[in-house]
């Protein structure tokens, strides 16, 4: 008998221990944060959008994250592109706040970030990957990064301490690797860890893993409607970009047409000209773009994978999104930068186990600006005042705030650049789009486009000057007007008009284009 009731105090001893072990403090109650992000993923070659590439399957692992959570299908970027981008993840703010509107200005690091307010409030935080903010990070515990763009082969990664070449490595393995690496071996498991894993993929000159190389090798891609837009019914900002297939797109870097390879061969054969030309080259195009997607995708299956078998997919957020679209072959292009749909649009996925309903999906209007205060406000971290967007926590829990933003804003600054987009900025509530290019050279330096989103998806008809829209065009400068003080858009760097190079890069791509497979040395 005594022993017997030994036994029972020693039994609510232990339950009791087991208790107390279990039982979260408030410290470990805070849910862990993952970020990943890819570089150009349009949300056209994402599965879970169901766009025209869905049936090619070219993103299980994230199509399995949107089932698993929530999938955003109005997400937007303030400015759509790469380094710029990322300012604004980092900071909450607009390209124009936090200085870094272009790729080519640097980044103060001294300002205020959310991975610095993390830290100060006890989160581990690590960076994996590309960052293209030159300088060294701050607030974060570790970072690991690709210099500038990086490299896709045999990649160069830089810590604090210093710089390890992978030699013979596909950038997206070398990103996943260490980013488990640090889950496993470098952070402290006392407290809540915020990851962010930066995929390169599906950048150009898009060059996939070996074992993906030929995965589209036999398929036929479906070609967008506006393949062949002749710009007709648009500005002077559409005319005048170099960004298209037909003539910007290169046979052998971007292509890969070796002299002497499968692609040589094929298109000495064949002997294409005019649109059978740019049709082979998007579909060339595609395969080595989509293939680059794939492997991502399946790197981003690894870590899944890993999160799951070591209990890490539990209380952690998951969040999935690109630093911008893409235009695979909509209006003839490939690249970014437009305020256009393709470019300005961004694929973003949400999963957090008992907290968002599982194959959800949200329709209000959300833009990169909301991220750094979104993560801060799932710590349970106060947000500081001057962050300009919203936090999304309410809508991950399946709320609709009735005082939820109607209208984005979005400017883009890299002219003179690559790819020669002219300056814009513009306003959009989801149905119409107001656009105000300037800096041309035509009366009064500015352009004005209207598009008609419902009508007009793909955006082929600027109908600025149609009397039938007026009333929309005065509502919408007045609401751009609006939002220029709300975002206090008063100093927009200045207009730099060296238009010189600029068309002569033009021209010389448009000759290299013309000479063809004479072109390639
Ligand atoms: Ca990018």
């Amino acid at each position: 008998m005594k022993i017997l009731k030994q036994l029972i105090t020693y039994i609510l001893l232990l339950g009791f221990v087991v208790v107390s072990c279990t039982k979260p403090n408030n410290k470990q109650a805070r849910p862990n944060i993952i970020w990943l992000f890819s570089d150009d993923h349009a949300y056209q070659a994402l599965g879970a959008y169901a766009d025209r590439f869905q049936q090619l399957n070219p993103t299980p692992n994230l199509d399995r994250l949107a089932k698993e959570g929530m999938l955003f299908e109005k997400a937007y970027v303030a400015n759509s592109i790469c380094a710029p981008s990322r300012a604004t993840l980092l900071t909450g703010k607009h390209s124009h706040i936090n200085g870094k509107v272009d790729n080519r200005v640097p980044f103060n690091h001294n300002q205020e970030q959310f991975q610095k307010i993390l830290q100060q409030h006890g989160y581990q935080t690590a960076m994996v990957g590309k960052i293209h903010l030159d300088g060294k990070l701050q607030g974060f515990n570790y970072w690991e990064v690709l210099p500038g763009q990086g490299n896709y082969w045999n990649p160069e990664f830089v810590t604090e301490k210093d710089t390890t070449h992978y030699k013979g490595r596909h950038s997206s393995e070398v990103i996943t690797e260490r980013a488990i690496n640090w889950l496993e071996n470098g952070r402290d498991t006392n407290n809540p860890f915020m990851m962010m894993v930066h995929y390169k993929a599906p950048h150009r000159k898009w060059e996939p893993m070996k074992r993906w190389q030929e995965h589209y090798k036999n398929v036929v891609f479906p070609e967008p409607e506006s393949l062949f837009d002749d710009y007709d019914h648009r500005g002077t900002a559409a005319k005048n970009q170099d960004m298209t297939i037909a003539y910007t797109m290169r046979m052998l870097e971007d292509l890969k047409v070796v002299k002497g390879s499968d692609r040589w061969n094929e298109l000495k054969t064949k002997n294409l000209t005019g649109k059978e030309l740019v049709r082979w080259k998007y579909q060339t195009y595609m395969r080595d773009y989509m293939a680059c997607v794939s492997g991502m995708d399946e790197q981003i299956g690894v870590l899944l994978k890993y999160l799951k078998e070591n209990g890490l997919d539990q209380n952690t957020v998951i969040m999935y999104a690109s630093d911008q679209g893409f235009y695979l072959g909509e209006h003839g292009w490939f690249d970014k930068r437009f305020m256009y749909e393709e470019s300005f649009r961004t694929p973003l996925i949400a999963k957090w186990p008992n907290v968002i309903t599982p194959n959800s999906c949200d329709k209000h209007l959300v833009q990169n600006i909301d991220f750094a205060e979104t993560f801060l406000d799932i710590a349970g971290v106060q947000i500081p005042q001057d962050m300009q967007g919203l936090s999304l926590l309410p809508l991950l829990k399946g709320k609709s705030p009735e005082d939820w933003r109607t209208h984005l804003y979005y400017h883009y600054y890299q002219y003179p650049g690559y790819h020669a987009v002219r300056r814009h900025e513009g306003v959009t509530d989801g149905h119409f789009k107001l656009i105000k290019f300037y800096g041309l050279d035509v009366p009064n330096d500015e352009e004005w486009e209207l598009y008609n989103l419902k009508n007009d998806p793909n955006e082929m008809r600027n109908v600025y000057s149609n009397t039938a829209y007026i009333k929309v065009v005065k509502d919408l400068k007045l609401k751009l007007k609006e939002l220029r003080m709300k975002y206090k858009v008063t100093q927009v760097p200045q207009v730099d008009r060296r238009k010189e190079t600029l068309k002569k890069r033009q021209e010389k791509n448009f000759k290299r284009a013309k000479n063809g497979l004479e072109g390639v040395k």
